[in-house]
């Protein structure tokens, strides 16, 4: 044991030390929710579906995202329209099991599924985070913007 130490309070003085050579500096404290951190262009969070300028949805049901992800949280359905296409009708994501591994998205060969930079959300029970095609497909039409710049930034890099 080191009495002279003890005696002497060096582990107080080392502490006061240390407060004392951060007491000036910069503070790095965000007053979150009215501040906001960076967040990286390939943030995985909220899902959506998107849709080409036209209008029409770039989903065309071939099951990719429902096949590979890890978790089984995705459930989808598929029918014929009247002019022949394939289209899903059910797309659903149980956000409970979603890992947010991004591999629905990776998968998808017409860029229809994504994750956003959205985090900001919460469930109280299961069905709050069981989010339909339309709801996938509202987040998709609502965020637009911001989805198209986040994917536009990170294309050179894949
Ligand atoms: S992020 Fe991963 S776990 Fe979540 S739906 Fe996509 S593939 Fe499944
Ligand atoms: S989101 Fe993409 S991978 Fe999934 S079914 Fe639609 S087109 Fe296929």
């Amino acid at each position: 044991m080191n009495y002279v130490g003890s005696l002497f309070l060096k582990e107080l003085f080392k502490g006061l030390a240390l407060t004392g050579r951060h007491f000036f500096k910069r503070k790095l404290t965000q007053m979150y929710p009215e501040e906001k951190t960076p967040i990286s262009v390939r943030f995985r969070g909220l899902h959506a579906l998107r849709r080409y300028p036209d209008g029409e949805e770039r989903c065309i049901g071939c099951k990719l995202c429902e096949a590979n992800c890890p978790a089984m949280a995705i459930t989808i359905e598929i029918g014929k329209r009247d002019d022949g296409s394939r289209r899903t009708t059910r797309y659903d994501i149980d956000f409970t099991k979603c890992i947010y591994c991004g591999y629905c998205e990776e998968a998808c060969p017409v860029d229809a599924i994504v994750e956003t930079q959205i985090f900001e959300y919460h469930g109280e029970q299961h069905s709050d985070l069981y989010y339909t095609k339309q709801m996938l497909l509202a987040i998709g039409d609502r965020y637009r913007e911001e989805i198209d710049a986040a994917k536009a930034a990170d294309a050179k890099y894949r």
